[in-house]
């Protein structure tokens, strides 16, 4: 066996770096930027007022109340070329451009307008600047709005919409194929001995979730001819493709054989438990990652190896899910067996500390506590952990 660092070190260095691709703003979300996004223009344009109001000059206001003629109504969208005059006012929308004359703004609320609406008492005394929103002041022309590496996020496609950044230079979102293979998987209603295929849906809906295109390559017999023409078609068609199945120490698992035959392979036994068989390496340059079959396995395995091999293939520089130190209820059990256990956990946030508690059902085969668990808690080799002790877990949400 193998320590996991030394596995994930393995598969992180073979993986090719990400490629850059102008996509469309509203493709972009979750992509990373491959260069740096300049501002061509100010934002806000002009100044402008934050308030509905009256645009006045701040100094008539030095002795309010006061009454001051209005001399029209601005609207957001429209430009007064009308100087705001000593003594005047000019009834304004916020978001409509300040007027000429006008350095400051009083809100509604502090104003009262005649029955005629000609004049307005401006109750309170206001500086200039009052309420308005300088030209530049959320981003000036010329300036580098976000730096390369930067991961968008819906605030930053709402800010390149404000400069009309409509091609975003990133890099490219992953297509990822998805292979699931096995004689007793179907699609169908399962015969004798047969069971439905679930790891290609979990690992189509793992891709989705971290922003990246699965690309479903379909189910195989273990036959050493299908797997090795739904491999070749995967590579030709995407950036990197996972299998699921055939890596064990059975008879019939011929993904790896498969693999080692055509790609350039290493067949690893981790020091972890679930996932410990993991197949990887190249097939005509593309990374294919032969994962265990056993659901649970499966999905362990992309979270530690495909999921930041993936990402790093995407331009991410933070691979991993997050780790916090959390406090066990209940306690986690194990045997020392040289393996570092990630039981799946329950995960709770309260006054200040992260709680974690065993989901029932650790074994590789049940999905349906993977589905309960927020986090992955991670017990090196040994006696796992006592009630209340400390311990480390990967949030999976
Ligand atoms: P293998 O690694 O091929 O020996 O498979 C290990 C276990 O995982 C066996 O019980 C398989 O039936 C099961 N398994 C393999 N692939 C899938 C799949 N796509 N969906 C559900 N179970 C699977
Ligand atoms: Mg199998």
């Amino acid at each position: 066996m193998i320590p996991l660092e030394e596995a994930r070190a393995f598969v992180l260095h073979r993986c090719p770096p990400p490629v850059p691709a102008d996509v469309d703003l509203r493709s972009a979300l979750g992509l990373v930027l491959a260069e740096p996004v300049e501002a061509v223009e100010s934002v806000p344009p002009f100044d402008n007022t934050a308030m509905d109001g009256f645009a006045v000059r701040a100094a008539d206001t030095a002795d309010a109340p006061v009454d001051l003629s209005i001399i029209g109504t601005l609207a957001a969208g429209s430009v007064s070329d009308r100087e705001v005059g000593v003594g005047e006012a000019m009834r304004i929308m916020t978001g409509a451009p300040m007027p000429p004359g006008a350095d400051a703004v009083v809100m509604v609320e502090r104003t009262k307008a005649s029955a005629d609406d000609t004049t307005v008492t401006i109750e309170i005394r206001v500086e200039v600047g009052n309420h308005v929103r300088g030209a530049g002041e959320d981003l000036r022309s010329g300036q580098e709005v976000f730096a390369a590496g930067t991961v968008l996020g819906p605030a930053h496609i709402g800010v390149l919409a404000s400069i009309g950044c409509r091609q975003v230079p990133t890099y490219r979102r992953l297509r990822v194929g998805v292979l699931s293979t096995g004689d007793e998987l179907v699609m169908g209603t399962p015969g004798p001995g047969q069971i439905r295929d679930s790891n290609r849906d979990a690992l189509l809906a793992l891709l989705e979730a971290a922003g990246m295109i699965g690309v479903d390559l379909g189910l195989v017999s273990d036959d050493e001819e299908a797997i090795e023409g739904a491999i070749l078609a995967g590579v030709a068609g995407c950036d990197a493709v996972l299998t699921s199945g055939g890596v064990s120490m059975g008879d019939f698992d011929y993904v790896k054989a498969v693999l080692d035959r055509i790609g350039d392979m290493r067949w690893m036994q981790v020091a972890i438990r679930p996932a410990k068989p993991l197949a990887f390496g190249l097939v005509d340059g593309t990374p294919v990652f032969g994962l265990p079959g056993n659901p649970v396995s499966s999905m362990v395995s992309f979270e530690l190896f495909a999921r930041p091999a993936l990402r790093s293939m995407s331009g991410h520089t933070d691979l991993e899910r997050r780790r916090v130190v959390a406090v066990s209820e209940g306690g986690l059990d194990r045997h020392p067996d040289g393996k570092v256990h990630f039981a799946r956990v329950t995960v709770d946030y309260s006054d200040g500390t992260y709680m974690v508690a065993s989901v029932k059902g650790q074994g590789s085969h049940q999905l349906t506590a993977m589905a309960s668990a927020d986090g992955l808690a991670v017990l090196p080799d040994g006696d796992g952990v006592v009630d209340g002790g400390a311990v480390e877990v990967l949030l999976l949400r």
